[in-house]
């Protein structure tokens, strides 16, 4: 009998996070595909309003002994908010973290707003991670979505984060303007050289009232469709994998207000699945190949019991014809796959 084990690589660092959305705080101007406010499902306030709630709900979950959730400001240029209300923000943060509410904090920010002074600072404060919204490292495709910076700025920004002692997300937005094929895997591949903790990828969606939806209507956008959007996404994401790079989020969560206004672009609500379906269709594929066309038994974590057979059964029949069907699949608590060939 011979045997074959393989791992599934994981996908998500699995942490309770607890977003504090800021809308277009900080930013120095609208960027064209952004909606903050349908994306977030966030109402626009002031940023003291933000900073009472958000002081009220940490006080609620210290008297009621919450377990501790990771803090996340997102939304907006968290490094770049104005009269020092990230500092404010961090103070409160760091007070609520001694009291053991908040494990860790986290913001995400632009790459263009950062200083080594400011995140050493911020990282006394208790700053964590800083998430940058890269994305593309392409200067095109950088310049013609107007986002004001370059790849060199990226790699600086990277660099200075780490130097800083923080950990390192980087955010990613395939399907902008001028975006191709080669570009996305260009990005895919320098992502990976910044060795970041997490990365997460948000492909472009054309939303009602940004910039991007009037060229759409004018012709002079066309979104990726969702049948490339998943090709790219699954080979992309593979490579982070193997790279022991987490993926942390694919594709927009579905609110309410964003999807009464996506006018166009790979908009899919188990865009994430889909991709890791797909993965494990290919992982199980190659490893089947190995054992030649003997008759098989596959041994599956328990956790993969819904993704082996794919988002709506879409790996059923793929894996019916290398020989893998419910039949001879057995599950176990163990952490990897094993492919072997059965002696009945
Ligand atoms: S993409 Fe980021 S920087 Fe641009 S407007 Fe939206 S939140 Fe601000």
């Amino acid at each position: 009998m011979q045997r074959f084990n393989f791992p599934k690589p994981e996908n998500k660092v699995r942490k309770k996070i607890w977003p504090v959305f800021l809308p277009y705080q900080g930013c120095p101007n609208k960027c064209i595909y952004c909606s903050q406010v349908a994306q977030t499902g966030t109402e626009i306030h002031s940023l003291s309003h933000y900073y009472n709630e958000l002081r009220e709900r940490l006080q609620k979950a210290y008297a009621e002994d919450h377990s501790p959730l990771e803090l996340a400001f997102y939304g907006g240029t968290f490094t770049a908010l104005s009269n020092n209300w990230a500092y404010k923000f961090l103070e409160l943060a760091k007070e609520y973290k001694e009291k053991k509410v908040i494990s860790e904090v986290r913001c995400s920010t632009r790459p263009d707003a950062l200083s080594f002074n400011m995140l050493q600072e911020y990282k006394d404060l208790g700053l964590d991670m800083v998430e940058l919204g890269v994305q593309s490292f392409s200067e095109d495709v950088l310049a013609v979505s107007n986002r004001g910076y370059g790849s060199d700025t990226v790699i600086e920004s990277c660099r200075l984060i780490k130097q800083a002692g923080m950990q390192l997300g980087i955010q990613l937005l395939p399907g902008l303007p001028l975006h191709d094929r080669e570009k996305w895997f260009k990005d895919v591949s320098r992502t990976i050289g910044q060795k970041p903790s997490l990365v997460r990828i948000y492909p472009c969606l054309t939303i009602e009232g940004t910039k991007l939806a009037k060229w759409w209507k004018q012709g002079k956008y066309t979104p990726w469709s969702l049948a490339e959007t998943l090709d790219l996404l699954t080979r992309g994401v593979l490579s982070l994998w193997r790279n022991n790079i987490k993926v942390n989020r694919i594709g927009l969560p579905p609110e309410k207000e964003m999807l009464n206004r996506v006018l166009a672009g790979p908009w899919h609500p188990a865009l994430g699945d889909i991709v890791q379906c797909r993965i494990l269709y290919y992982l199980i594929l190659t490893n089947r190949l190995i054992l030649g066309s003997s008759r098989l038994k596959m041994f599956s974590p328990r956790k993969y019991q819904g993704l082996i057979w794919g988002y709506k059964g879409m790996n059923r029949h793929k894996l019916d014809t290398i020989g893998i069907s419910p039949r001879n699949v057995v599950y176990w608590d163990k952490d990897y796959f094993q492919l072997q060939t059965d002696s009945l």
